[in-house]
């Protein structure tokens, strides 16, 4: 464990978009206010993403991740080409058209590197996150 004088008790992580209208605590509830939030576009794993998990469960003792995608995300519903067109720069975006989905290949990509995220957690934060579950 890593203690500089203000070891952070959480022991939960949570990848989530960006988007600002996701307000953690209010999606989670309290216990993950204090929760290790990664965010980024779509709230994809990525490898600063699993970068990040590798030292929160192997160092700062966290032991549950979960993976928050939610409905009428921005970065759905565009294929990479279309997006990368949009933009002008040539990036894997990590588009996606079913945030259900998304999170399942998400958790997948964490575990095969070793990174012990639990489906059903990423599948109640989704649910929590939108109010209600993807259509499948
Ligand atoms: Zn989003």
């Amino acid at each position: 464990m890593i203690d500089k004088g203000g070891n952070p008790s959480a022991k939960m992580a949570l990848v989530a978009c960006m988007d600002p209208r996701i307000q953690i605590k209010q999606s989670m509830g309290q216990s993950a206010g204090d929760a290790f939030v990664l965010r980024n576009a779509g709230g994809r794993v990525t490898d600063d993403v699993i970068r990040g998990l590798v030292l929160c469960t192997r160092l700062l003792g966290v032991t549950e991740i979960g993976v928050l995608h939610h409905t009428d995300c921005r970065l759905a519903g565009f294929s990479n080409s279309e997006l990368v067109a949009k933009t002008g720069v040539d990036l894997d975006f990590m588009a996606f058209c079913d945030p259900a989905d998304s999170v399942l290949a998400d958790v997948a990509a964490l575990r095969s590197r070793g990174v012990p995220a639990k489906p059903s957690a990423s599948e109640a934060a989704f649910a929590a996150s939108c109010g209600r579950p993807a259509s499948r």
